[in-house]
């Protein structure tokens, strides 16, 4: 029977999985390669317990191998998309840290969909996923613990807040001015700021819980005092938090993080206004494993002239945006809108 059992089914969908280390072992990244040949990545951070906090145990998983939403500033998004994870996918990442951990006598605390792919661009699997976590009899995760984060797809924020559960909703906001989130978010161009802004609004207000506005920091792009300013206009009397990123090394781009002052002095602004902000440390940048480094075991750099080309659009097309131009580029290929 057990033979019988083995051909018929199968019991994980991730075939093989490499770790690589970083950050003294709280960090672990891990590559998963799926049946078809995918390859998505998952990363685990563990956080010790402090006078003020408990231990906590976050996973970052993936809802995409790939990403089409191409933010220029993700070495994801260069990728481009590959395809959808099944809601079977997206768990075995859950399911293949649960089982590390359990091994070092620690738990998963909290899941946080910023992983390869745009998590509301795959919203049913995504949905599955998260009834299975929040689940009392399977992962038995409090919605407070999940965390989904998307780049501004409306329509699935609207359906995310019909559901009702309290998940931490996160935006990708990046910049507080269409010119330059188009440049930054291509999806932008189909769902600007102020619709993304409102529908965010409506989930805080409808779930008591505030939104996570996501902002990788840019060095002379998106930091400067008007776009604090900006942000700070949007923010004023919302029920959110700011969490800046300083944007982590990726080969493609010609942008590199702003410097600590200039991301202070951002924060500062914020704060002025009321919103709560936190700088985020960056886990996970020596082994590709940061925000927006995940490349799922690219084969090979891209080609040098190739990446020359990229950042040569990428220079004039986000000077454009800081003139105040908004962009003529459509939208990236493969994304349904
Ligand atoms: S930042 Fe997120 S939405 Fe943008 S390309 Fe990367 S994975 Fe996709």
């Amino acid at each position: 029977m057990r033979e019988a059992l083995a051909s018929a089914f199968a019991w994980d969908t991730i075939d093989t999985s490499e770790f690589v280390l970083a950050d003294g072992g709280r960090t672990e990244k891990a590559l998963h390669r799926l049946a078809d040949g995918a390859a998505i990545e998952s990363v685990l951070m563990h956080y010790p317990a402090g006078s003020d906090r408990r231990e906590r145990n976050t996973l970052c998983i993936s809802s995409q191998a790939g990403c089409a939403v191409a933010c220029p500033f993700c070495a994801t998004g260069e990728l481009g998309f590959g395809r959808d994870l099944q809601a079977a996918e997206i768990l075995d990442q859950v399911r293949s840290a649960a089982r590390r951990l359990a091994t070092r006598g620690r738990r998963l605390t909290n899941i946080v969909f910023m992983g390869m792919g745009e998590p509301l661009l795959n919203l049913d699997r995504v949905l599955e996923t998260v009834a299975a976590l929040n689940d009392p009899g399977r992962f038995g995760l409090g919605a407070r613990h999940i965390t989904v984060s998307t780049s501004g797809v409306v329509p699935g924020i609207r359906r995310l807040t019909a559901l009702g559960p309290q998940f931490t909703l996160a935006v990708s906001l990046h910049a507080a001015r269409d010119p330059l989130r188009d440049v930054l978010v291509p999806l932008n161009r189909r769902w600007p700021i102020a619709e993304v802004v409102a529908a965010a609004k409506d989930h805080a207000t409808a779930t008591g819980r505030r939104i996570s506005y996501e902002v990788t920091m840019i060095g002379g792009v998106n930091d400067t005092n008007a776009d604090s300013e900006a942000m700070a206009e949007l923010l004023r009397g919302t029920l959110a938090h700011v969490n800046l990123i300083p944007m982590n090394p990726v080969a493609h781009t010609p942008w590199t993080a702003s410097p600590m002052p200039v991301i202070e002095r951002f924060a500062e602004r914020l704060r002025r206004e009321g919103l709560p902000v936190t700088i985020r440390r960056n886990r996970g940048q020596e082994v590709g494993a940061a925000c927006g480094q995940l490349a799922a075991d690219r084969a090979g750099a891209p080609p040098v002239a190739a990446v020359a080309r990229r950042r040569a659009r990428l220079e004039a097309s986000s000077a454009a945006a800081l003139r105040g131009e908004r962009s003529a580029e459509g939208l990236p290929a493969g994304v349904d809108a």
